[in-house]
């Protein structure tokens, strides 16, 4: 009943049908299968390439190898040995998983780029976030500097509304030329959506966007570099510790303390991923009376000072309180109407506060001295 040997093209055929656990694509289109050999007793020698060392799909590669050839008729036994790929076969197949294309490179995170990446983020949503990102972009831009905004809040992505940025981002060869306003580039994950329709954006759909708004866009040479980030500590702060490790924080909240505490838990990721917090901004801070011009304290107090004493600890480095940017219906009017406080009513306390943390921000300058080394997280 002994059944005919194997080819050699039957087998690897067989192997067609192995998927890597990890890539789920055939182990035969990886360039993972170094050798067949079908011996005159039926044994079968399956050479097979893992991508590293140590890889810890070893034993399910062996297996799913070891089941498909052996039920192959004729097969007595599989012999599965496996080899480790050289750094050029690991790189030809990095390259064809990109399909071909060259790695992608973030202009900004090059060790000799001058450009300054403030990351603005929160604990959660309605804090000002936006509001203060847009507000600090158009008064950087308005005092010379050469400023470009991501919009990376996926839930809101307002940022364009709130510069009033009506124009749309154009292809030019293989870049994206962005639309701006008040000399202020801008790119939204909105503008890639039809209407205003809510975008259900998992992990590693949101890493390629970042990926492209930070390497396909013609951002020219900025000086500063604004992203506004969704609330909280999701996947896009996590993408951009990867993508930017020497971006900055910038962390908003308002006087509440419970805000606080949950701008401080964002703050402290940080530390995991090794970014440095450049500073925390108090919005809503207080309300002035149009009348009396008595200060109320709508929120409470101290929320700003408490995050920038928690994460001074927290971090080991000084984190200051920039500003506390009262509440003021010219803020949010603003922003509905497209016209950053900052430039329409500029001597508004509220404008006059903004503006007292961007001329902070900028006057750092611009350079690489201070800069944290790029290490990646851990
Ligand atoms: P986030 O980006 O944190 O979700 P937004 O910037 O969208 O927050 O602000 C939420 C709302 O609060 C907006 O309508 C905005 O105009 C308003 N707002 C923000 N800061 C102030 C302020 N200081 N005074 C008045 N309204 C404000």
């Amino acid at each position: 009943m002994n059944s005919p040997l194997p080819t050699t093209e039957q087998v690897t055929t067989a192997l067609a049908g192995v998927k890597d656990p990890e890539i789920g694509r055939p182990i035969t289109e990886l360039g993972m299968v170094k050798s067949v050999a079908v011996a005159a007793d039926g044994v079968v020698r399956v050479g097979v390439y893992l991508t590293v060392a140590g890889c810890p799909m070893r034993d399910t590669i062996t297996s799913r190898v070891t089941d498909a050839v052996s039920a192959l008729p004729g097969v007595s036994g599989v012999r599965v040995e496996l080899d480790v790929m050289s750094e050029e076969q690991r790189k030809a197949l990095q390259g064809q998983l990109r399909g071909g294309r060259e790695e992608p490179v973030i202009p900004f995170a090059q060790p000799s780029s001058l450009t300054t990446v403030y990351a603005v983020a929160s604990g959660k949503g309605g804090v000002g976030k936006s509001s203060v990102t847009v507000n600090l972009a158009a008064a950087m831009a308005a005092a010379g500097h050469k400023v470009g905004v991501i919009d990376a809040d996926i839930y809101g992505h307002s940022v364009p509304r709130m510069l009033g940025v009506t124009g749309r981002p154009t292809p030019v060869e293989n870049m994206i030329m962005p639309p701006s306003a008040y000399d202020v580039k801008v790119i939204s994950m909105g503008m890639f959506t039809k209407g205003n329709t809510p975008i259900v954006w998992r992990g590693p759909m949101l890493h390629r966007a970042m990926q492209q708004f930070l390497a396909d866009v013609f951002w020219g040479d900025l000086d500063y570099l604004l992203l506004d980030l969704p609330p909280g500590t999701g996947d896009v702060a996590i993408s951009l510790a990867q993508l930017l490790p020497n971006a900055e924080l910038l962390l908003v909240t308002t006087p509440q303390l419970a805000a606080a505490e949950v701008a401080e838990r964002a703050g402290a990721l940080v530390t995991q991923t090794r970014q440095r917090i450049t500073g925390v901004i108090e919005n809503m801070s207080y309300l002035v009376c149009p009348h009396c011009g008595e200060q109320t304290e709508v929120f409470g107090s101290g929320g700003g000072e408490a995050v920038a004493t928690a994460l001074t600890q927290v971090t080991g480095t000084t984190v200051p309180l920039l500003g506390q940017v009262p509440i003021d219906t010219r803020l949010r009017e603003g922003g509905d109407n497209g016209i950053p406080l900052v430039l329409g009513d500029p001597s508004a306390p509220a404008a006059l506060q903004l503006v007292k943390v961007a001329e902070s921000l900028a006057s750092r300058g611009r350079g690489l001295a201070g800069r944290m080394l790029s290490l990646s997280p851990r």
